[in-house]
């Protein structure tokens, strides 16, 4: 079980093998602390996500979990990618899904950047 309920990281994960080159991405940025690259089905004009390298499986686990240094630096590139692409002048939307209720479906911690146009309420009506 990782720290958020959620079941262990498995490595065999989707953006872990995304990470190693097994699969390939269309990647918009890459440093020390993150990949960036866009979502293989988009729901805005542009919809990247931002990854860290480590092995963490959500939001909860990685700011339990991992080292300062690798957060500050992983929300970094996140603003950085979003400049980056062109959003900061018309705005964008961060997010991060976190477990069942969450919608969460890849088991690797990653954060979505919508821009593009209007995106309109924030949580669609259920
Ligand atoms: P989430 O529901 O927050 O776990 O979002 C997972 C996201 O990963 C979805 O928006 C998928 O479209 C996206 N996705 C799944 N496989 C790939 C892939 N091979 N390359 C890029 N995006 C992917």
């Amino acid at each position: 079980m990782s720290i958020s309920g959620l079941p262990p990281y498995d490595p065999g994960n989707i953006f872990a093998r995304i990470l190693r080159g097994e699969i390939p991405c269309k990647r918009v940025h890459e440093d020390e602390y993150a990949l960036a690259f866009h979502d293989i089905a988009p729901q805005a004009p542009v919809h990247v996500l931002v990854i860290p390298k480590g092995e963490w499986v959500s939001a909860a686990d990685f700011h339990a979990a991992a080292p300062a240094e690798t957060i500050a630096g992983f929300w970094r590139a996140v603003s950085a990618v979003a400049r980056e692409l062109g959003l900061e002048a018309g705005g964008y939307r961060i997010l991060s899904n976190m477990g069942a209720d969450g919608g969460q479906e890849v088991g690797h911690f990653h954060v979505h950047i919508f821009g593009g146009r209007r995106l309109g309420r924030m949580v669609p009506p259920g």
